[in-house]
């Protein structure tokens, strides 16, 4: 069954071994329905039946609009929005500097081992291209230089579902930073492993260090950059 991650809830760890090719995804697919005969379903066999599926759904979506995948108005082939060629703001992202706790131990985790959980890589996508405004193909093509389970679809796709520019039409894909960042690290472990220069920080403060002490979570509104 799945273990315990670091950061994410339950990883498996399996994704590099399917990016290379190494292990096959029905092989897992008939271990688990062995596990499920012999001790019956339960959660994490079906989160993991789940994932595998998502995954396949992905390379469908390569397989079925091609080199789209890979432009800036991806499959809708109507970009609401390019971004902006910021390359002091993409500079400070790819380097773990803008200031957000949660994105910089992300990307400083992506720099370090090339393997960030998947709600880190929606929440440093999700803050390049939503709060910063750069470019998504950017973020993108610097993830496939880092990531060790890099998988043209997997990455291009799941990219363009949080620029918009993808076929789900569920409207806005912006993630609320700070609150996904209490949600997954209550404790600030995980950033504090991360980012050292904020280990001193109380676990209220080190999600937002940039908020004065008394102000509760509020999004990035007050977030200077
Ligand atoms: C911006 C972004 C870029 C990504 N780039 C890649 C990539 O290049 N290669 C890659 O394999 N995954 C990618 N993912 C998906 C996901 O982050 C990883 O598959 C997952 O973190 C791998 O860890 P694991 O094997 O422990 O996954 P588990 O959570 O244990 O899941 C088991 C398997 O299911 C599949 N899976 C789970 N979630 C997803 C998902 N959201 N999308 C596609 N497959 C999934 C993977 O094959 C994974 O190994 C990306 C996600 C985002 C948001």
């Amino acid at each position: 069954s799945k273990s315990d991650g670091t950061h994410d809830q339950y990883q498996t760890c399996f994704s590099p071994w399917l990016a290379q090719g190494c292990l096959s995804p029905k092989t897992i697919f008939q271990e688990l329905k062995k596990v499920e005969a012999e001790r019956g379903a339960d959660k994490s066999t079906r989160e993991l039946f789940h994932d595998l599926v998502y995954r396949d759904f992905l390379r469908f979506m390569g397989k079925k609009y091609g080199n789209k995948i890979f432009q800036p108005g991806g499959i809708l082939n109507q970009p609401p929005d390019p971004g902006s060629a910021d390359k002091e703001a993409f500079n400070a992202w790819i380097s773990g500097q803008t200031g957000c706790p949660i994105v910089d131990a992300s990307m400083r985790e992506l720099n370090e081992t090339g393997f960030p959980g998947n709600r880190n890589r929606q929440i440093a996508a999700s803050f390049l291209i939503h709060d910063l405004g750069v470019n998504w193909t950017w973020g993108a093509q610097y993830f496939e230089s880092c990531l060790i389970d890099y998988d043209p679809c997997s990455n291009w796709v799941n990219w363009g579902l949080i620029a918009g520019v993808a076929d789900d039409h569920t409207g806005d894909h912006k993630l609320n930073v700070a609150a996904q960042s209490r949600k997954l690290d209550p404790n600030g472990d995980y950033i504090r492993q991360w980012l050292p220069e904020l280990r001193h920080l109380s676990d209220d403060q080190i999600h937002e260090p940039y908020l004065p002490p008394q102000k509760k979570a509020g999004g990035l509104s007050a977030l200077n950059f």
